[in-house]
């Protein structure tokens, strides 16, 4: 039997944490569970919810503790997470930290490693403002940026400390190529005996 594999990945806006999310869920056979994607895609199709959270995500604020964490736990007892997530974007702040633990604790369940991306903060803003170009989401103009980077330094910055304590974190380095880079993550979760599908 392999481990089914509970993940967190975290790393500041720009750091590519979405782009590597989905390349190791993929490794590991597991769904990528992101709060950002459920709420644009919301937002797109104006959905209550979606009327509900347009202006905060487009000021870059968060969405209310409450409202996320509940989607998140209706996300994780769908059958497909059953064995497995990955979550980003979530859990973003201490209280949220806090409502993940809660309900994973009632599952008698827990977080096996968290990835933590590292980049540079020049490094970041410069890939956020050159998304900006790409993909024209409508948070990433250069105020909405700002926010979102002081946002992740004050509030989701300090998770890392709890998950740290717990032992479970994997900080990666994240400059480099999207392929060495997924290669360092996949290391770093086998060395914790994480088993990739693949493998299994
Ligand atoms: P980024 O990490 O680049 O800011 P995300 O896609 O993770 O992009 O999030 C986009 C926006 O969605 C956030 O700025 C915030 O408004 C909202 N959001 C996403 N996840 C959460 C969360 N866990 N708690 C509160 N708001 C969230």
């Amino acid at each position: 039997m392999t481990r089914p594999a509970r993940l967190l990945i975290v790393g500041p806006q720009g750091s590519g944490k979405g782009t590597q999310g989905v390349r190791i869920a993929e490794e590991f056979g597991i769904p990528v569970v992101s709060t950002g994607d459920v709420f644009r895609a919301n937002v797109k199709d104006g959905t209550p919810l979606g009327l509900q959270v347009k202006a905060i995500i487009e000021a870059g604020d968060l969405v209310p503790d409450a409202l996320t964490s509940e989607i998140v736990r209706d996300r994780l007892s769908q059958d497909d997470a059953a064995s497995g997530f990955l979550l980003d974007g979530y859990p973003r702040n201490l209280g949220q930290v806090g409502d993940l633990a809660t309900f994973l604790d009632g599952r008698g369940e827990g977080l096996d490693a968290v990835i933590e991306l590292q980049v540079p903060r020049a490094e970041s803003i410069d890939r956020l403002t050159r998304r900006a170009f790409e993909q024209g989401r409508t948070d990433d103009t250069e105020e909405v940026i700002a926010n979102r980077l002081a946002i992740y330094e004050t509030e989701t910055a300090p998770i890392l400390d709890v998950y740290r304590e717990q032992g479970i974190v994997d900080a990666i380095d994240g400059i480099g190529s999207l392929d060495e880079i997924t290669d360092r993550i996949i290391a770093a979760l086998e060395a914790r005996g994480l088993a990739r599908r693949a493998a299994a």
